[in-house]
């Protein structure tokens, strides 16, 4: 037995996750299939919990929905990052206290806001046109709406420009430099208690530098915050926190982020003679790894490439058409087999971006092969569509070697099941 990349291991050729056999639970529930490793959320969640002892984490529910993952975050003490009313309502359901929540989101909707108040939520509010309706439900439902505002602090990140958020011209947040004019019409409005102040800068940083830039910019318009005689209880970095997507990446963990950003938020509270609490929204590093997405090969083709079309298409996983991501590449029935060939992994979905992985050594690779693409927890399962007639697939849960459904695979009547015909065409 051998380690393949963290929890990963090989046993007699075979890919084992959690202690199953992947060929195993590929047998048993079909492919595609989506499985998880319970130990290893709980695994990421600790780290950053003991990097951050004094913080709250609250865990970005976007990344990987899946109820019993929230679940299981929730057991661990975890709050919630929540851009809907959907998630909102799961994340309650799990069990993560209202306390613990923190509603997302540039473009909600009156029926979302009012929610929020009534549940008791607080609110990151994304503008000031937002902030004046969240006052006049607050004021109509008799309650206050407990709220920070959403920052973009203007801090350029080295990742793929779709998923960096912190830019001057990105959709999200409130300009710097009317942070503090909107607070203090905050102050004044009917039915809003302004207590925490939120960024997010974006997502897969593979550096500490922008987020230590961005605590220094924050700390900065807190001092302005506090100046105005607002009682600031919490300071939401958001996260970003990105993973070795490539075997072998150096990347930073969570006690380097806490290593970079804790002594500034710690003296700059101080020097303040406040005490807020720190607040982190990590998504990505708590799942990302966690899981692995199963998938048998249909074909091979050699023709000007060498490609091994699979049963998984980017309805299921869209990152590396989205995004140019990279996931690394088992063959699980085959995974401590030599590479012999070079193969592009690609989908069944008719459109020319269905490609998971390109130019990969690997042995050879025939029909019937199972192909593991690692490194699917987050923004996996949670961006599937059912696009080209195709339904959803499982979820699989494993730890300790036992394995359990968490969601089953949808069929034909899935893609059927809101459609109606008008009675003209029956
Ligand atoms: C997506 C998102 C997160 C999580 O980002 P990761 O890079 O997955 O850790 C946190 N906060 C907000 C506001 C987000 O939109």
């Amino acid at each position: 037995m051998f380690t393949i990349k963290n929890h990963l291991e090989v046993k007699n050729n075979h890919l084992l996750i959690g202690g199953a056999d992947t060929t195993a639970l590929a047998e048993q529930y079909g492919t595609p299939l989506y499985v998880t490793n319970e130990t290893r959320v709980v695994e990421n969640f600790s780290a950053y919990r003991n990097a951050f002892p004094k913080a709250d984490i609250y865990y970005a529910a976007k990344a990987n929905g899946s109820f019993a993952i929230m679940r299981i975050l929730a057991r661990q003490g975890a709050g919630a990052d929540v851009f809907s009313y959907g998630e909102l309502y799961m994340a309650l359901l799990a069990g993560i206290p209202r306390e613990k929540i923190l509603f997302n989101g540039n473009s909600k909707t009156d029926f979302e806001l009012q929610k929020a108040v009534e549940l008791g939520v607080k609110v990151s509010v994304d503008s000031k046109d937002e902030l004046r309706t969240l006052s006049e439900i607050a004021e109509r439902t008799g309650k206050a709406a407990e709220i920070a505002f959403r920052v973009n602090p203007d801090v350029s990140t080295p990742t793929h420009p779709k998923i960096s958020t912190g830019l001057r011209i990105s959709k999200f947040g409130i300009p710097a430099e009317e942070v503090i004019d909107t607070y203090r019409e905050a102050s004044e409005l009917p039915g809003i208690a302004p207590c925490g102040i939120h960024c997010h800068i974006g997502s897969q940083i593979l550096d500490t530098e922008p987020f230590v830039e961005a605590t220094q910019k924050m700390m900065d318009l807190v001092e302005g915050v506090v100046e105005l005689g607002i009682n600031l209880k919490f300071v939401d970095m958001g996260s970003g926190l990105g993973i070795p997507y490539k075997k072998g990446e150096k990347t930073p963990k969570p006690q380097d982020l806490a290593n970079a950003i804790l002594p500034v938020f710690n003296d700059r509270t101080k020097a303040l003679g406040i005490s807020p609490k720190l607040i982190l929204e990590p998504g990505r590093y708590i799942v990302a790894d966690t899981t692995l997405l199963l998938t048998r090969v249909n074909t091979v083709k050699i023709a000007a490439k060498n490609f091994v079309g699979v049963d998984a298409g980017f309805n299921l996983l869209i990152r590396p058409t989205m995004y140019d991501s990279y996931h690394h590449v088992v063959v699980a029935n085959k995974a401590s087999s030599p590479p012999e060939e070079t193969y592009t992994i690609v989908g069944p979905i008719c459109e020319t971006g269905d490609i998971f992985a390109k130019d990969r050594e690997l042995p050879r690779v025939e029909k019937g092969d199972l192909i593991a693409l690692l490194d699917t927890g987050a923004y996996g399962f949670s961006m599937s569509s059912q696009y080209n007639g195709r339904p959803r697939c499982a979820e699989v849960l494993v730890k300790d070697g036992e394995s359990d459904v968490i969601r089953s695979a949808e069929g034909i009547e899935d893609l059927m099941a809101k459609q109606r015909l008008p009675a003209r065409l029956m």
